[in-house]
């Protein structure tokens, strides 16, 4: 059934330690009927910090000269892909800025072919590489990616345009999201809260976009201005411990409404509390992304400020994190791809969830 409109607002305006713990409690009872309490790991490749794009809430920009590119040699993302292998983790993210030159597409093609041959198959590969032509969407899907992560950032046209340059083209972000079902890829997208001039009703009005295109997977996470940007005026008086309220409760009400599909619980809630990703889990989401990426890279990939684990490669102790989950009292998929369920409902195939 269609969430109703009036519900999720109210479900986002819920304040009250009382209220908050109702409802991230409801979340938690949803997402156990629906999807376990088991979390998969993803290990984040930041692959590059190169962007075509201007997006005016990013700290990596294009505009931004504060600090030096790079891009990950393919020897290096394969040690990175191959720790992560080791590590039992079962699927990997590979993240980056957007570009669309030859030289990119056959960069990827080549790692996530050399990602499928050191793990004989069994690592899963999600992308999230911005907007691309279906061409590319669609040798990336055959190279052996078999999910993509595009955040529409925010449903609401007018706000888009606000937060991009003129030639960024909110249409075709969109419809981008078509190509990557029409390719064949387990879909996610998402949003940002707590952008400037977004309301609870247009937040709400993201979740029935969810619904209606149907996605299989949600990336969400609160807005945290960055100084070298033109947002960076919102620095001052940002309160991250409501921002971190407004993700959690997010996450909470998409788990509410949309039942079984993945959500992850997202890097920006970490950076806004040590143990953001965990409240993440506890409020809806089944899915984390642990920073796999070489710490010498990290202070070059800031997309806003307090970007946690910066020096140290603290997701790096798989003890550590395992023993964080055991404290909330939930388990690992260790080996397992994690699928999204929604996805095989979706497409009643009778293909298992488990990649090996
Ligand atoms: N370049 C690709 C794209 O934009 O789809 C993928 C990488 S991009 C860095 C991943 C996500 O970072 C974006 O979709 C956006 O939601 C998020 N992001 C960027 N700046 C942010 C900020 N200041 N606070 C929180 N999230 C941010
Ligand atoms: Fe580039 Fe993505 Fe940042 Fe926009 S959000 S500037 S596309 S990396």
């Amino acid at each position: 059934m269609r969430p109703n409109k009036q519900e999720l607002i109210e479900m986002l305006r819920v304040s009250g330690e009382d209220e908050l713990q109702e409802l991230y409690k409801r979340a938690y009872e949803v997402k156990k009927a629906y999807v376990g309490t088991k979390v998969y790991f993803r290990g984040i490749i930041e692959l590059s910090n190169i962007c075509s794009k201007n997006c005016y809430y990013c700290g990596i920009r294009s505009g931004n000269p504060d600090f030096k590119r790079y891009t990950i040699s393919i020897d290096e993302a394969l040690s990175e892909a191959k720790w992560c292998y080791g590590q039992h983790y079962g699927s990997l993210v590979i993240q980056a800025g957007e570009r669309r030159d030859d030289f990119w597409t056959n960069y990827v093609s080549e790692l996530i072919r050399g990602i499928k041959e050191l793990s004989d198959g069994k690592l899963g590969i999600t992308l999230s590489l911005g907007e691309q032509s279906e061409d590319v969407y669609q040798r990336w899907f055959e190279d052996g990616a078999h999910r993509y992560l595009l955040r529409i950032e925010t449903s609401d046209r007018e706000l888009y345009k606000s937060l991009h340059p003129a030639d960024h083209s909110f249409e075709y972000r969109k419809s981008c999201l078509k190509l990557l079902r029409k390719v064949g890829y387990q879909v996610g997208t998402g949003i940002m809260v707590g952008l400037p001039g977004q309301s609870l009703e247009s937040i709400a009005d993201d979740i029935l976009f969810f619904y209606d295109e149907d996605f299989d997977m949600l990336g969400m996470g609160p807005y945290i201005p960055h100084h070298g940007t033109p947002l960076a005026h919102l620095r001052e008086g940002f309160d991250s411990a409501a921002a971190l309220t407004m993700g959690l409760k997010l996450i909470s009400a998409c788990r509410i409404a949309l039942k079984d599909i993945n959500i992850a619980t997202t890097t920006a809630l970490q950076a806004l509390h040590p143990e953001g990703r965990e409240l993440g889990l506890l409020a809806g989401a089944n899915v984390l992304m642990p920073n796999i990426t070489d710490t010498k890279y990290r202070d070059d990939y800031q997309l806003y400020e307090g970007k946690p684990c910066l020096n140290e490669n603290a997701d790096q102790c798989i003890g550590c994190l395992a023993r964080r989950i055991a404290a909330i009292g939930e388990t690992i998929g260790f080996d397992e791809w994690g699928d999204s369920k929604h996805f095989y409902k979706r497409t009643e195939k009778q293909k298992t969830a488990k990649g090996r």
